[in-house]
Parts: C-alpha cells; sequence; structure tokens
C-alpha cells in the first residue's frame, strides 16, 4: 500500500513510518517539522540504510496535500500530524483548534478530492477525562479536562459524522495511552522541538541536567501513592497496533474507536523508582502542585483492541524504562562523536 504520514516526522511518526516500509509498505511522510527534526530521516537512513521521503508541507495546505495524495497515489492515511501540550493548549487554545480541528478538516477535503477514504487518526486517551470507571473501555463518557483533549474530541467527532454520511469511509480512531521508549535500531526518539512537557522526556531533561530536579506534580491524588497514575505503551507496541488497525482496515469499513494502552496503571513514584532501578540512576525529585489540566489516573480498557484488531501489547515497564535510557546514552554518544 502507499500510504501518507502526516506528522511523520515526528516521534510516534517516525517510528511507524520504518515498521510499515519493513511490512513492505510505500510510506510518503508530511511533515511542517514544527515540533520534529529532517535529521531523524538522516539517522533512519544511517541506522538502517532507510531512505523515507519527506513532503514538507501542512496539513492546512489542502493543495499541497491533495497533490501529494495524487503523485504519489496514496491509498490510506494516518493522521499523525497535530500538537500535543496539554499545557499549551491552556494558554493558547485558539492554535490547538485551528491546528488540529482545521488541519483535519482540510485532510477530509484533499482526501475527498482524490478520492482516499482510508484513514487512521491520532486521538488520545485525554478525550475520556476524569475517569468515572476503570479501566476506561471505548464507551466511556468524553468529557476532556483541556483544550488539547476537547481539539482531539472535535476531530472524532468529525471523523464519525463523516462516516455516517458516508458508509464508504474507513476510518480507525486510535486513542494512545501514555507512548513511551524508542526504536532498538536507530537513534531516535520523543525528543520535541518545543518544551518538553511529558514525563519521560523531562526525566531525560534531569540526566541531561538541563533540568536540576523532577517536579513531581500533585502527591494528594486518591491513588496508591497520592500521585497520578497512567498507561505506559512501549512505542514499538504502539507501532503495531498501527499495522493492526490497517489490515483490519482492508476488509472493514465505518468508523471504529479502539483504546492503545497495555491495561496495567503506574504511578509515578513506581515509574520513578523502576526507571532507577532498571538502569541504577538516580532521578532527584521533590512534589508541586497538581499540573492543570491532568487528571488523577488514567488506565485502558484493551478488550476490543484484541477482540476487533487482534492486537495486544507484549512489551513490560522494564523494557520501556531501558529503552528510553538507551536513547539518552545513545544521543549523548552521538553528540560526543560530533564535537
Ligand atoms: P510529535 O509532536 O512528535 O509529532 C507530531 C508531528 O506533527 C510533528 O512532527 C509536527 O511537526 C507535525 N505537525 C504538527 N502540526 C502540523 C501541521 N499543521 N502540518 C503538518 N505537520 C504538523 O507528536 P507525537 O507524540 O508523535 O504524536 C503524534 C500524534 O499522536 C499527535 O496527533 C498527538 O496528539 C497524538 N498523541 C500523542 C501522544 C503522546 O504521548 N505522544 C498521546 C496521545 C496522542
Ligand atoms: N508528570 C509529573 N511531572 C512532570 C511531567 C509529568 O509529575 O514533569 C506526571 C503527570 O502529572 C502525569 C504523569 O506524569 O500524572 C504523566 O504525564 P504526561 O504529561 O507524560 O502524560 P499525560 O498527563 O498527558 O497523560
Amino acid at each position: 500500500m502507499n500510504i501518507l504520514l502526516t506528522g511523520g516526522t515526528g516521534y510516534i511518526g517516525s517510528h511507524t513510518a520504518i515498521t510499515l516500509h519493513q511490512n513492505n509498505h510505500n510510506v510518503i511522510l508530511y511533515d511542517n517539522l514544527t515540533n520534529s527534526r529532517e535529521e531523524t530521516l538522516f539517522k533512519i537512513k544511517t541506522s538502517l540504510g532507510l531512505n523515507l521521503k519527506l513532503v514538507i508541507g501542512d496539513v492546512l495546505d489542502t493543495k499541497t496535500l491533495e497533490d501529494t495524495l495524487n503523485k504519489y497515489k496514496i491509498n490510506a492515511v494516518i493522521h499523525f500530524a497535530g500538537l500535543k501540550s496539554v499545557d499549551e493548549s491552556i494558554t493558547q487554545p485558539k492554535k490547538y483548534f485551528e491546528n488540529n480541528v482545521n488541519g483535519t478538516h482540510s485532510l477530509i477535503k484533499a482526501m475527498k478530492a482524490v478520492k482516499v477514504k482510508t484513514l487512521i487518526f491520532s486521538s488520545s486517551a485525554t478525550v475520556y477525562g476524569e475517569p468515572k470507571y476503570l479501566p476506561i473501555d471505548e464507551n466511556h463518557p468524553k468529557n476532556p479536562e483541556n483544550p488539547y483533549g476537547a481539539s482531539k474530541l472535535k476531530v472524532e467527532n468529525i471523523l464519525k459524522s463523516l462516516s455516517m454520511s458516508d458508509p464508504s469511509w474507513k476510518i480507525v480512531c486510535l486513542r494512545y495511552f501514555n507512548p513511551i521508549g524508542s526504536h532498538e535500531d536507530v537513534n531516535i526518539g520523543d525528543n520535541p522541538v518545543g518544551t518538553a512537557n511529558n514525563l519521560f522526556p523531562i526525566i531525560l531533561k534531569v540526566l541531561k541536567k538541563k533540568i536540576k530536579i523532577l517536579e513531581i506534580f500533585g502527591k494528594d491524588y486518591d491513588t496508591n501513592d497520592g500521585t497520578g497514575i497512567r498507561d505506559y505503551i512501549y512505542i514499538m507496541d504502539l507501532v503495531e497496533g498501527h499495522l493492526a488497525a490497517l489490515n483490519y482496515l482492508k476488509l472493514n469499513s465505518g468508523w471504529h474507536d479502539v483504546n492503545l494502552g497495555t491495561g496495567k496503571g503506574y504511578s509515578v513514584l513506581e515509574i520513578i523508582e523502576k526507571f532507577q532501578s532498571v538502569n541504577n540512576v538516580i532521578i532527584p525529585f521533590k512534589y508541586s502542585p497538581r499540573r492543570k489540566g491532568d487528571v488523577s489516573e488514567s488506565y485502558a480498557d484493551v478488550r476490543k483492541a484484541k477482540e476487533l484488531l487482534g492486537w495486544e501489547a507484549r512489551n513490560s515497564l522494564d523494557v520501556m524504562c531501558k529503552s528510553v535510557l538507551k536513547y539518552f546514552v545513545l544521543e549523548q554518544t552521538s553528540k560526543k562523536n560530533v564535537f
């Protein structure tokens, strides 16, 4: 298949591109590089000899999207492109709705024009908001606590309506829980251009001594140790979920929403303890007030992913934590080699 990955040079897009290519798909990346670097492609080329094609463009630019879909005879799109910082979305909500919602409108317009109707959308567990029950299944009420989540929910509703109005669309909406770690063979990882907000990129900044101390946001949540609980999933398991979704869409049309998580939650304190013990490092931390827009606890009901897509996460938290450190060490080594 010829597959367009919007946001393809980003964290999840770049990892997915490698696996899709290795599964004999022809992959085209489309990215405006606001939160990623072209360097990622050089790293992939150096490590794997894989020459990925990148079109530098904005999803808001419908004409360039349409030309790209035509030029590369695209059969399916995976729509990763989006802004993803909860913090930033609270201070700049308009930017999030313009980019994430209008960007998707533009993509749909371009896809309609060239009659490509197979789409996988990167949504987020953030759409559920504070859990009413756990684990969170796909029918859980959707009450996002922040504008980022609200923009994702809006896109979901647009895509759902689209498939109702034209049942020949084939859409899988994947709700990611917390992807972490990096590729085993390539020195790429979660390395945002803008300010890092997610837990693991911040842990890496502490290791790099760019941040003195990790702040744990909130110690008074109603959880086992008072810190927030999340469902961390290994990036390569998450990537496999996209392959499974593509396979599913070969034979199925309509709209399908699926959680991608492990089904198990860990608190921030448990994560720090695990990261320290498997990697033999120290992460200094202190407690700070709760972060605006955060929920207390979130982990997935993973039954639908297994039943519908035949997919489940396989890797343990040990593997994930080791993978994060390996990326850090490789980055440090490659920098030393450059200077
Ligand atoms: P990322 O920021 O690394 O990648 C997103 C990519 O989209 C970046 O390369 C960025 O340059 C590009 N982009 C943004 N706006 C664009 C636009 N208008 N036109 C073209 N390119 C644009 O983020 P990621 O972690 O790889 O996330 C991918 C998707 O998954 C996002 O939609 C995100 O909201 C969603 N998601 C991520 C997580 C996570 O924890 N990483 C969790 C849930 C959902
Ligand atoms: N977190 C934290 N300190 C940080 C970053 C994150 O304590 O510097 C906590 C956050 O409050 C949440 C968990 O780590 O409980 C995961 O946060 P992340 O931003 O990675 O994911 P999200 O909140 O979007 O699920």
